[in-house]
């Protein structure tokens, strides 16, 4: 459920399976650890959950497990309800598109593709194919992403058969090719405007959402890599978001 919907926070669903300390669903808006998105947090059948992971089985089957504290476990069959944590899930967000930005921005002004990345609630890393970095780099990047979170962009999920997706100029520099042909539908996040890419994470509706952004250090991580650390600072439009999602009215 968060794949269609992410301002999605509540839930029900109907257990498939259950082992220690963990529940399996037939549907879930909880967020397992993936994308360098780590996972949600908040509540199933009563139950506090402490992490969500995506299980895939040899013979290609998945599941999403919630670890859960406490019990007893509800039984397979049953329907439970799962609220998620809206606060640490709506930062995530703010977060992974934040993210999206950068990319985005480093690709249009520089033509540096991305190597890696990781984040946590309003706190993040990305390494990009720099060497060496520019002049003024770090004030300059800030001011760039800055400027595009404050354009108010809408970000779009779509789902494009792999076919279509491989074929898409803007995704190719993204390595979309490299997907395994066994996935036939790739989930594509647009930044309209900016930036494309396969993802699988959770995003705001609008860049404005996010807030603003910091780059909080620059470093060295050897040859044609170099990793940029920022942070996330309140805006306007991303409190008004955290609560209840209101579009502005401005
Ligand atoms: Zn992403």
């Amino acid at each position: 459920m968060y794949l269609s919907d992410a301002y999605l926070r509540h839930f029900t669903a109907r257990v498939t399976a259950t082992r220690e300390g963990a529940i399996a669903l037939d549907r879930t808006a909880f967020y397992p650890t993936g994308g360098g998105q780590p996972h949600d947090t908040g509540s199933l059948a009563g139950l506090r959950v402490t992490d969500v992971r995506k299980e895939v089985a040899p013979e290609g089957s998945s599941a999403v497990w919630h670890t859960v504290e406490g019990g007893p476990l509800p039984g397979v069959g049953d329907e439970v309800e799962g609220e998620i944590d809206w606060e640490r899930r709506h930062a995530l967000m703010r977060t992974h598109t934040a993210l999206h930005v950068l990319c985005g921005v480093i690709w249009n002004e520089w033509r540096v593709p991305v190597t890696g990345g990781n984040m946590e609630p309003l706190a993040a890393r990305m390494d990009f194919e720099f060497d060496p970095v520019p002049d003024g780099f770090g004030q300059k990047v800030e001011e760039l992403v800055n400027a595009e979170l404050a354009l108010d962009r809408p970000i779009t999920v779509q789902f494009l058969p792999r076919d279509t997706a491989v074929h898409d100029a803007d995704l190719i520099r993204t390595k979309v090719n490299m997907i395994p042909e066994s996935v036939s539908e790739i989930r594509v996040v647009e930044i309209v405007g900016l930036d494309k890419q396969a993802d699988g994470g959770t995003h705001v509706r609008s860049t404005a959402h996010v807030g603003r952004i910091r780059v909080t250090k620059l470093e060295n991580k050897g040859k044609g890599n170099k990793r940029v650390r920022l942070e996330i600072v309140d805006g306007e439009s991303s409190a008004a978001d955290a609560t209840g999602g209101q579009e502005e009215t401005s």
